[in-house]
Order: structure tokens, then C-alpha cells, then sequence
């Protein structure tokens, strides 16, 4: 597909002799452009039709024939049917590219798909519903990154009102419309509403995705920027702490059952990290993972440990994702901090100490791997590097076993 819309034509009325006058796609005035492929989207100006190219329509230029043009079947009752089940087709497909583009961070190119997915969905579902409300949000999300404000209060007052007609709406819905509010509240600078509603953003999603998801774990994060900018540092810090043992967690998993598949030849690889949604997402956290990162750095009493560890999940994400420059940086930061810890604390606090130590393991462990794809070279490598590390910390006073959680002292 590329960057630029096939030529735009001017409407021929002899083609669409009939019907309402046709109005653009993006902004609803009266159109004299006419997409040359589907023939059945029309723009005000070339400006319109290229956002609107960039933004959705390459993705469903062709699905749109079907759904406007007129044909004999399209006006009978199956063909009805047909075209309802190709409109939520339609809807899935926008709110995927859409999602993914405010993910990367390009509201401006979300805009089209976020429109049409609310319209596609007012067609298929009426006004008012509660179907409406992912698609109020969307569109929502997008205008809060381009900072129009009052367009997103707008939106979300509809969203609310849908929300407010189906009391037995999902945990889920009445997530994500607190974590926009707490959004855009942020946006205007009412940090006390923000928190209120991020709250209740945390107690939905916790509801419906549980306390230690990693969807319930954005909303700390979003959480700690609203008191960040109160100057409350120690609250940050512990949600900060709380989002990076979750992501921890999950990406410890993940990595396990990549390894584990590698190892069964029987088991097709975990694409998971292949697809585009996906893609987004790394983006995502790899922005959040970052930004606890820098503050942790910039902190004068900054914790040794948490930068370790935030830098461990970014090598993780890396590795998984395939990025071995990206990794290797990484780890060397993760091994920094692992150091900076070990010889900071006293050596009775021995339980500090193993977990330091079993996560140097890992990341050498990783960064072995990738480096050599060679498991036996990168097991001893690893075992070599971590008593040296052993020997010139303690002695010879600590047994540590990598890879296992076992310590002693001999
Ligand atoms: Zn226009
Ligand atoms: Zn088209």
C-alpha cells in the first residue's frame, strides 16, 4: 500500500446521476472530488481525500463498494443482512487501525478511522447506545492529543449519557470512559477530578481485568503523572514501583513461554509480538517504561534497584520484540544498576542481595542468548561472569546459584 491516494477524479454527475448531493468524507461539505477506486467516497479537496487515504480509506477502499453501492441483492432482505455483518466488519477494522495510530502516538492520523468507526457504528447500532461508547472514546482520545479540548468534552458528555441509558453496561466500558475523563482533566489542569476519576478507572478494571493486570496497571501510571504534577514524589515513586513489579511479572512470563517454545520444535513460535496492534503497544510501554526510567534517574535519591529493573522489563520488551541493539543497551544499564545495588547494601540483607543477584543472572542470561543463540556458551558465560562479579563483591563468603532462587552462605 502506498503513502499517497490513487488520483482523485472530479465527480461525473452522469455516473451518480441521482440521490442527495454528495458531501466529504472528512468534513461533511458538499464534495467535488470522488475517490477513483471505489467510486463511492467523495472529498471537498485533495488535502481531505490524502488525510483521509493515510488515515483509513487504503485499508477499506474496497470494502466500501459492496456496502455503497446499490445493487438489486443489496435492496433485499438477505443482502441487508450481508451488509450489517460487512458495517461491523467495517467497525472492528477502523477501531484496530485507530487504536493503533493514538498508540504511536499519531492523533492526527487516527482522526479518520476514529470518525468513521463512530459513524459506521450510529448506522449499525442507532444513536444513543451503549455500542457507541468505544467509538465516542476513540475519537475522544485522538482530540485530547491534539489538545482540542471542548471537542472532547463534548464527546465524552455523549459517551457518559450512552452509559448513563444502560445501567447494566460492563466494568470495562465504565473503565475506559473514567480513565478519558481522568484524561481529560488532566488536559485542563483539574488534577483533584483527574485523580477521582483515574480511581474509579483502577477500581473498574480491576473488576474486570483483575488487580494485576497490565490494563489496570496504566492507570496507576496515569495516576502517578496527576500526582507528579502536585509534587507529591514518594506517592510516584510507589506506584511507579507497583506498575514496574507488574510489568515485571508479565514480561518474565512471557519470556518463559517464548523459551519454552523455542525449545519444542512441535510448538509454533509465540507471534504474538509479529502483529501491528502489537507493535502499537510496545510503543506504549516502551514511552511508559522510559518515563519511569528518566524519573528514577533524575531523582536524587534515586533507587538503584528500580532503575535495574525498569531497565530489565525495557530488555525484555526488546528481546521479545526482537531488537538486539536495543537490548544490549539496556542490559548494560540493568547490570549497572544491579551493581550500584548490591554494593550499596549491607551484606545481611541477604534477601536483597539473591534477587539482585538471580537478575543480573537473567539479564546476562538474555543478552548471552541473543548475542550467541548458543545455550551452553551462554549458560557458562553466565556462570563465569556472575562469580567473578561473586568473588570481587564478597569474597568468597556467597554461594549463588543463577537462574535458580536458591542462596547460601557457605
Ligand atoms: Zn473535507
Ligand atoms: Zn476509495
Amino acid at each position: 500500500m502506498g503513502g499517497k491516494p490513487k488520483v482523485s477524479s472530479k465527480i461525473i454527475p452522469l455516473a451518480s446521476p441521482k440521490g442527495p448531493e454528495k458531501l466529504c468524507e472528512l468534513c461533511q461539505r458538499v464534495a467535488r472530488l470522488q475517490c477513483t477506486e471505489c467510486r463511492a467516497t467523495f472529498y471537498c479537496d485533495e488535502e481531505h481525500q490524502q488525510a483521509d487515504w493515510v488515515g483509513i480509506h487504503r485499508r477499506i477502499c474496497q470494502l466500501l463498494v459492496p456496502i455503497r453501492t446499490q445493487t438489486f441483492l443489496s435492496l433485499q432482505r438477505a443482502g441487508q443482512i450481508v451488509t450489517q455483518q460487512k458495517k461491523a466488519e467495517l467497525i472492528e477494522i477502523c477501531r484496530s487501525v485507530a487504536q493503533q495510530k493514538l498508540s504511536e502516538g499519531k492523533h492526527q492520523e487516527a482522526l479518520p478511522a476514529a470518525q468513521f468507526c463512530l459513524r459506521c457504528s450510529i448506522d449499525v447500532h442507532g444513536p444513543n447506545t451503549v455500542q457507541l461508547v468505544p467509538a465516542y472514546l476513540l475519537l475522544a482520545e485522538a482530540n485530547i492529543g491534539l489538545g482540542n479540548v471542548s471537542r472532547v468534552a463534548e464527546l465524552l458528555s455523549q459517551a457518559e449519557w450512552s452509559v448513563l441509558k444502560s445501567p447494566d453496561c460492563g466494568h470495562a466500558v465504565h473503565h475506559r470512559l473514567h480513565r478519558s475523563l481522568g484524561r481529560l482533566h488532566m488536559a485542563t489542569g483539574n488534577l483533584e477530578q483527574a485523580l477521582l476519576h483515574f480511581a474509579n478507572d483502577i477500581y473498574f478494571a480491576s473488576e474486570a481485568f483483575g488487580l494485576d493486570s497490565t490494563i489496570t496497571c496504566r492507570g496507576y501510571f496515569l495516576m502517578a503523572d496527576a500526582f507528579a504534577k502536585q509534587g507529591k514524589t514518594p506517592i510516584v515513586r510507589s506506584l511507579y514501583s507497583e506498575v514496574t513489579q507488574i510489568w515485571h511479572c508479565h514480561l518474565t512470563n512471557l519470556l518463559e513461554n517464548r523459551i519454552q517454545n523455542a525449545q519444542n520444535p512441535n510448538v509454533l513460535l509465540d507471534s504474538s509480538y509479529d502483529n501491528q496492534s502489537d507493535k502499537a503497544q510496545q510503543v506504549e510501554v516502551d514511552d511508559m517504561l522510559r518515563t519511569m526510567l528518566e524519573f528514577e534517574q533524575k531523582d536524587p535519591r534515586k533507587d538503584p534497584a528500580q532503575v535495574a529493573r525498569v531497565a530489565h522489563c525495557l530488555a525484555m520488551m526488546w528481546f521479545l520484540a526482537g531488537d538486539s541493539r536495543k537490548v544490549n543497551h539496556l542490559t548494560t544499564l540493568g547490570i549497572k544498576g544491579w551493581f550500584d545495588t548490591v554494593t550499596q547494601f549491607p551484606i545481611s540483607s541477604l534477601c536483597r542481595l539473591k534477587i539482585g543477584l538471580s537478575l543480573i543472572g537473567e539479564v546476562v542470561k538474555i543478552r548471552w542468548e541473543l548475542v550467541a543463540g548458543d545455550e551452553t556458551v551462554s549458560t557458562l558465560l553466565t556462570s563465569t561472569l556472575v562469580s567473578s562479579l561473586r568473588t570481587k563483591l564478597f569474597g568468597r563468603r556467597m554461594f549463588v546459584s543463577v537462574g535458580s532462587n536458591s542462596s547460601d552462605v557457605t
